[in-house]
């Protein structure tokens, strides 16, 4: 590769090291919290980068300092032949970890091939484990396969296992202390997410947001107190606590309460070659273009670099005004 400064930092100082790769922008779900009211716009074929060009934009970027992948959606798993894109990736020198976050529908079939191609941590999205819940929050019936996947997942020595919770008051909040008590006799890592307004209205927002110190509560009132684990380098976003007697964690990704903006490492690629700085933002920088006519390296490594500068410095999205002091009184992780 030519010569330019082999880092990735924005304004503020940060410095990005986290890459979230989306490699499709389908899915084979049509979760409540992800799909826009207006619908979905079906990306043309032609649009989506072949993976010979999402590995070269990888390359670079990795070159650029990104030390950690996670490969997301839309579904991983629709993508034909994705185990041995992750064979690939995995591959790239310089690169520490790729890491998968998956619905978990398909992905049993797959555990074998992701351990040979070297990835040990995988997080699956699961919010709820009544079947009748998951098919409305899900729009499928696909309870059955997603939980036989976690536990394929735990028997292949996947570790951890990240289980994913995204909790919607009066959704699923009354299933916290059953999602918690996962974290009970195996190594799970339990995650509670908190709903961001990503998509769905700010109507269903305002509605179904609930702060993780509200779901903190629920836990401990029905399972003892949660012991905070101290935090290591390279620990991402979630607070870390731990059930007394618990083999697992329970984790909180508090974005809206709590933002960890300060300490953001993270940036995204979408499956349509768009850089994007912040999860909460539409800013983005198009590289698909640029590769396609004929971009050097050194070219694509500069709109890196320089879209990266658009990074802002917080998002922002709070808390909905109707929680008042509540929504933002952080007992725990925020
Ligand atoms: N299809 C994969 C899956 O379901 O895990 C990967 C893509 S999905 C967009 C990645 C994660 O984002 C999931 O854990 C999902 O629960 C979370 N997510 C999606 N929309 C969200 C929202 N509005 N608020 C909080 N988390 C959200």
């Amino acid at each position: 590769m030519d010569n330019h400064p082999r880092k990735l930092e924005d304004r503020y100082g940060r410095k990005l090291t986290y890459l979230r790769l989306s490699v499709t922008d389908r899915c084979n779900l049509r979760c409540m919290y992800c799909i826009p009211r207006t619908g979905i716009q079906k990306v043309q074929h032609a649009d989506v980068l072949s993976y010979e060009e999402l590995f070269r934009l990888c390359r670079i970027a990795v070159d650029l300092g990104i030390n950690k992948i996670r490969v997301t959606g839309g579904e991983p798993l629709v993508r034909i032949d994705i185990d041995k894109f992750l064979l690939q990736l995995a591959n790239i020198s310089g690169l520490s970890e790729v890491t998968l976050t998956t619905n978990g529908v398909l992905l049993s079939s797959f555990l074998e091939s992701f351990k040979a191609a070297g990835i040990r941590r995988i997080n699956i999205s699961l919010d709820t484990l009544v079947r009748g819940k998951y098919e409305f929050i899900t729009g499928r019936d696909c309870l059955p396969p997603v939980l036989d996947s976690i536990d394929r997942a735990y028997k292949a020595g996947f570790d951890p296992v990240k289980i994913n919770v995204v909790v919607m008051r009066g959704i699923n909040d009354d299933e916290v202390e059953d999602l918690a008590r996962l974290s009970m006799d195996r190594p799970f890592h339990i995650r509670f997410i908190e709903y961001m307004p990503m998509g769905g209205s700010s109507q269903d927002f305002t509605d179904l947001y609930m702060p993780s110190s509200e779901v903190a509560v629920l836990i401990e009132e029905a399972l003892g107190s949660l012991d905070p684990i101290p935090a290591k380098k390279g620990d991402g976003p979630a607070r870390r606590y731990k059930i007394k007697g618990a083999a697992g964690e329970i984790g909180f990704i508090s974005a809206v309460s709590n933002h960890f903006c300060a300490s953001c490492n993270r940036l995204r690629l979408t499956a349509t070659g768009r850089l994007r700085t912040c999860l909460l933002s539409d800013m983005e920088t198009d590289l698909k273009s640029p590769l396609r006519q004929g971009a050097s390296d050194s070219e694509l490594a500069g709109l890196f670099q320089n879209g990266v500068l658009q990074k802002p410095e917080r998002h922002s999205i709070g808390v909905p005004d109707s929680l008042g002091i509540k929504g933002r009184m952080s007992a725990i992780g925020g």
